[in-house]
């Protein structure tokens, strides 16, 4: 190929690798609507102009992607004298009034396999939509081995975690990728309710057989909200002898509950024992880089031109769930609409009943508190120094940060200096451990967060 027609569909080619690299909800949010516009020269050196729909998506291209493009691009020129420039142009925005790529795999009906139609599957509820956190990335790795390997890696797969936290998404992403790749296999999706009513109707026609028949000839058994059938002793029953016969034939059963399998009170111990022998993982609370990417995520949705500072200042509020999240963001939609600019305080007045994790000034007030405690300086916090004392007062701030503010380990290493995330988790543990045992560093944690009240 020509190196002009190879510079022709570059774009394009890096968006392919790049896909491969990186998870697929944070490329569906920064790539999906770029757009290679323009190919020029100057002095001599190829440049590539990209549209991005927004300036918040092109600077963060900018700033976090860069450098991976620009290694892709080489891989697949054989050269680095390619640049790219990055504008926002009305035309990529123009292209998100169709309906978002975020839901690409739900407007066409065509991609949703007719087995996921037949099983009622959310068609917005799948991994590429899914963001991915620190509070559920361990869920959705788990998740997505499932998917590609079902019957053979983890099973069963009991997936547990708070309202509203994605449990439903998830395991519905699981049974669109399982109907996707192997379309042959037979896959049941159903809620613990729909168990159940069916149950009790085969019952009342006296078609058990029927019943029987239909669950235990699954491959892949996918129930939602087993909490439900707790207690009721004959659904239980059934549920367990469904649950041993697709077992034996290593079959894939996947459950997700709101609590962890010995916490789901009624639920009979050989059950639970059952369920402890798979592999049991939960979605966690909502820390503060999985709201930023849900909150992106929405706003890009919902196609609102918002700051990224707006963005940033949403996330910082403690949303129980991402319900919750979508909730406000509809609220700021509708203001939009209706022409209102929506600032800070507009943002605040809004979400108003909510106390803020964190503000920088929490954050300040902590290493202040700290340092003073410890007798040294912010300065000295927040800089290099390795000597003990200092040491000591820095893992108690940044155990502090993360215990009070909830920040992330990456945002507390930023704040602290650039320090490795990696670091910041040595240290809140290390912290976390002497706060039950060493008398010294309770007494300095108690007064630090005493002074800190008011
Ligand atoms: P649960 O079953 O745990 O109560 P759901 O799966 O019903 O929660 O999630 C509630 C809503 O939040 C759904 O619209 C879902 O798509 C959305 N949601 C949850 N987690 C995420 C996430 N990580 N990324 C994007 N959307 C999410
Ligand atoms: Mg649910």
């Amino acid at each position: 190929m020509s190196f002009a027609k190879k510079l022709d569909g570059l774009w394009s080619s890096i968006l392919s690798e790049l896909e491969t690299e990186i998870s697929p909800a944070s490329f569906n949010v920064w790539f999906a609507k770029t757009k290679q516009c323009r190919t020029a020269h100057s002095n001599g050196q190829p440049t590539i102009e990209v549209s991005c729909p927004s300036s918040f998506i092109k600077t963060t291209i900018e700033s976090r992607f860069l450098p991976s493009i620009n290694k892709v691009g080489r891989r697949l020129l054989g050269s680095n004298r390619v640049k790219f420039v990055f504008v926002v142009s009305s035309q990529a925005t123009d292209r998100t009034k169709q309906p978002s790529l975020i839901n690409r795999p739900m407007a066409s009906p065509s991609k949703t396999s007719r087995r996921g139609r037949q099983i009622k599957l959310n068609p917005n509820y799948t991994f590429r939509n899914f963001i991915i956190g620190p509070s559920n990335q361990v869920a959705v790795v788990a998740a997505q081995t499932i998917a590609k390997n079902p019957g053979n890696v983890y099973n069963p797969f009991f997936l547990f975690g708070g309202v509203g936290l994605g449990k439903t998404h998830l395991i519905q992403a699981i049974a669109h990728d399982i109907t996707k790749n192997n379309p042959s296999l037979k896959l049941l999706y159903i809620t613990s309710e729909e168990f159940t009513n069916d149950l009790v109707a085969a019952i009342r026609k006296q078609r058990m057989d029927k019943y029987k028949n239909k669950y235990r000839s699954a491959d892949v058994l996918l129930v939602d909200d087993i909490q439900f059938i707790a207690g009721k002793t004959f659904v239980q029953e059934e549920f367990f002898h469904t649950f041993n016969s697709l077992y034996m034939n290593n079959k894939q059963v996947i459950v997700t509950a709101d609590s962890p399998p010995d916490e789901i009170s009624g639920l009979p111990q050989r059950i639970i024992s059952r369920f402890k022998g798979g592999l049991t993982i939960d979605i966690q609370p909502l820390d503060y880089e999985t709201r930023r990417g849900i909150v992106t995520q929405k706003v890009i949705h919902h196609n609102l031109s918002l700051e990224p500072q707006a963005i940033e200042l949403i996330s910082t509020y403690p949303f129980d769930n991402v319900r919750e999240i979508e909730g406000a963001i509809l609220k700021i939609s509708t203001l939009i609409k209706m022409s209102r600019r929506v600032d800070d305080e507009t943002i605040k007045s809004i979400l108003g009943g909510k106390r803020r994790f964190h503000s920088k000034t929490d954050i300040k007030r902590i290493v202040k508190a700290s340092a003073n405690y410890f007798n040294i300086t912010v300065r000295d916090i927040k800089g290099k120094s390795r000597q003990a004392g200092i040491a000591m007062a820095r893992q108690v701030a940044m155990y502090l940060c993360r215990q009070e503010l909830k920040m992330s380990y990456v945002e507390i290493g930023n704040y602290f200096g650039g320090k490795d995330h990696s670091t910041v988790i040595h240290s809140v543990d290390k912290i976390q451990k002497m706060f039950k045992t060493n008398p010294r560093i309770q007494k300095a944690i108690l007064s630090i967060k005493g002074g800190l009240i008011g």
